[in-house]
């Protein structure tokens, strides 16, 4: 059925909200919970509308990075509860990439290929203050042209603050010394009482939005995330997606927006029922109608939408790829945070196989840098990079839990105690 026969028969508010979309009107928080809300033929439509904006905008191409993740500690001050990354300084199961570590990591994964290392941790106790300007400092010296995409808005405010300089006396620091890009992590959801349940003692909204405006202000680019499906409603999505719009508004530094779907196997507050209300992450209709939504709300202010695969799997990727999205995230080569709260998409995507998945549904594969330039599109050709070769991944790059065992990565722990 065509949609605006769709649109005829559905509730009018939500067919109300799917035009002013298609019009290029700004939705209302209220049109955002009605298409959050959607079911049924109410999902249908909103997918289509979500899948022909993102025709219109960003046209029949898929991209992908090629990228590294290096989690170079799960040491960590804070105990988030949704986080089963992390690790407390005392115990057994901790490790600490020494800087020498992070730089051969990194000079491996531009061997095979990738353009950007993504490096976030946790929070370590007695950190030297700049640790995070000598880690990017430590690579930009080996491999200058790689995409340094680094440290979350919680990292660079406990930089700051061991340091005692401003955020943004840090984070010009942290540009000087070659940091490209922050990952928009740590915005969970962006009300502070909700914050205040899942991750008491993080940093607040406040905090959050200063890190990024100030980040965009001094020529930062950061991307932009949620994380949902643990005890937020619609309206708490709607103001956090509004919030966003606002910001990109302001300043224009967004690449793009990452929904992330809350993983609840592993996560301490459902393990140890810490939160009354708390939902085992997001169901399948609502992460379609996050997705979708998000691109009748973004349009062309954001333009580009990524489907996780490593939170979502393969599959629900690809159905997103149809629900409105147009990027598939990075390779990785490495993954601990999701593996640990107990994805189970593993740790490596090969180009190819993004590529595989991105042709399935009849779209076109493209590799991109991280600021979103294309590197190569692949529109009928094929290649066979060393990242493809890769057999085993855990042999090749190491695992989480052969780092957590490795007694070289003890050595942090051992010199603080
Ligand atoms: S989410 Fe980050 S700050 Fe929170 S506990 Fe995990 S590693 Fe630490």
């Amino acid at each position: 059925m065509a949609l605006e026969n769709i649109l005829k028969i559905i509730d009018p508010v939500k067919a109300s909200a799917i035009e002013k979309a298609l019009d290029g009107r700004d939705l209302t928080e209220k049109d955002i919970v009605e298409l959050l809300r959607s079911g049924g033929l109410e999902l249908t439509a909103l997918t289509m509308a979500a899948d022909l904006l993102r025709k219109r905008i960003v046209g029949d191409i898929v991209t992908y990075v090629v990228n590294r993740n290096i989690n170079f500690t799960n040491i960590c001050v804070m105990g988030c509860g949704f986080c089963a990354f992390s690790k407390d300084f005392r115990s057994e199961e901790v490790y600490f990439l020494p800087i020498s570590e992070i730089v051969r990591r990194a000079e491996e994964a531009w061997r095979y290929g990738a353009t950007e290392v993504c490096i976030q941790a946790g929070l370590p106790p007695r950190i030297d203050p700049y640790h995070y300007v000598h880690i990017v400092e430590a690579i930009k010296r080996k491999i200058p042209q790689i995409h340094i995409h680094a440290f979350s808005p919680v990292e660079v405010v406990y930089g700051a603050n061991l340091a005692g300089v401003s955020v943004e006396e840090y984070l010009k620091t942290l540009k000087e010394a070659g940091l490209d890009s922050l990952p928009g992590t740590a915005a969970e959801i962006l009300d502070d009482e909700i914050r205040a349940k899942i991750s008491p003692g993080r940093i607040s909204v406040e905090t959050w939005v200063n890190v990024i405006t100030t980040a965009h202000k001094l020529g930062i680019p950061t991307t932009s995330t949620i994380m949902y499906g643990h005890v937020e409603n619609e309206h708490h999505i709607a103001k956090h997606l509004l919030l966003l719009q606002r910001i990109q508004r302001e300043t224009n530094g967004f690449t793009e927006f990452i929904p992330l779907s809350f993983i609840h196997r592993e996560a301490p507050m459902w393990k140890y029922n810490l939160v009354p209300g708390l939902r085992p992450g997001p169901t399948w209709r609502e992460v379609i109608a996050l997705h979708a939504a998000a691109r009748l709300l973004f349009r062309e202010e954001i333009p580009n939408i990524q489907a996780s695969w490593v939170k979502e799997g393969a599959k629900m990727a690809q159905q997103l790829l149809e629900a409105g999205c147009n990027d598939l995230g990075g390779t990785l080569m490495n993954e601990s945070i999701s593996t640990t709260a107990g994805a189970t998409s593993g740790q490596l995507m090969r180009p190819r196989e993004l590529r595989n998945i991105i042709r399935s549904i009849r779209r076109i594969p493209a590799q991109r840098t991280t600021l979103y330039k294309i590197i190569k599109t692949y529109y009928n050709e094929e290649d066979e990079t060393e990242l493809d070769k890769i057999e085993n991944p855990e042999e090749q790059f190491g695992s989480y839990w052969q780092l957590v065992k490795d007694p070289r990565f003890k050595r942090y722990v051992r010199q603080k105690n």
